[in-house]
């Protein structure tokens, strides 16, 4: 029943004080005390949270991400801008005006018509996928800040009920010394 008592000591101090917080976002690690994420591109508080879109991330399936990724392309002005230029070069190309290129497509236009019918339809398809997405996400969310918020009305009750029973102590305390005063 020999038991080394100076290896103890020593194995304390070899353990870090608290380990260092990993971020879930980003996963970069941490201060121990730290509330918010120090990577300046991330900044999400940490803590045992869960993110929504993170979560979410995880279970994403490629086409998705696609067509969130073609949605937010088609949000921007370029794609105005790309169609606007087009529509110009197509138009002043079957019309006649820029003599040098060879004449493809006769108005009405019927090529650019199918062609236009047929990206109609693929965007159709991506931006209800992408609604879909987003739909889930407030959905999640929505859920994630319920469950937030019957954690803080519990904890709420409990610190009343606490605070109500230190009251109580501090009454009988009160009474007990006037009692002894008298
Ligand atoms: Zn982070």
């Amino acid at each position: 029943m020999v038991h080394s008592d100076s290896a103890e000591p020593n194995v304390r101090e070899a353990q870090p004080a608290a380990p260092p917080l990993i971020c879930p976002a980003c996963g970069g690690a941490n201060a121990p005390d730290a509330v918010f994420c120090a990577n300046p591109a991330c900044r999400k508080a940490l803590g045992g949270f869960a993110y929504v879109r993170e979560e979410l991330k995880k279970e994403t399936r490629w086409h998705e991400a696609l067509a969130d990724r073609v949605v937010a392309g088609i949000g921007k002005p370029h794609f105005l801008g790309v169609h606007l230029l087009w529509f110009l070069a197509w138009t002043a190309i079957n019309t006649g005006v820029l003599v040098m290129a060879p004449r493809f497509d006769a108005p009405p236009f019927a090529l650019l018509g199918i062609l236009l019918a047929m990206e109609t339809i693929f965007i159709t398809g991506f931006v209800l996928i992408s609604q879909n997405q987003q739909s889930k996400y407030d959905a999640k969310r929505a859920e994630l800040d319920y469950e937030v918020n019957v954690q803080t009305f519990r904890k709420i009750e409990e610190l009343e009920t606490t605070l109500q029973l230190v009251l109580a102590r501090l009454d009988a305390r009160d009474a007990a010394g006037g009692n002894a005063q008298d």
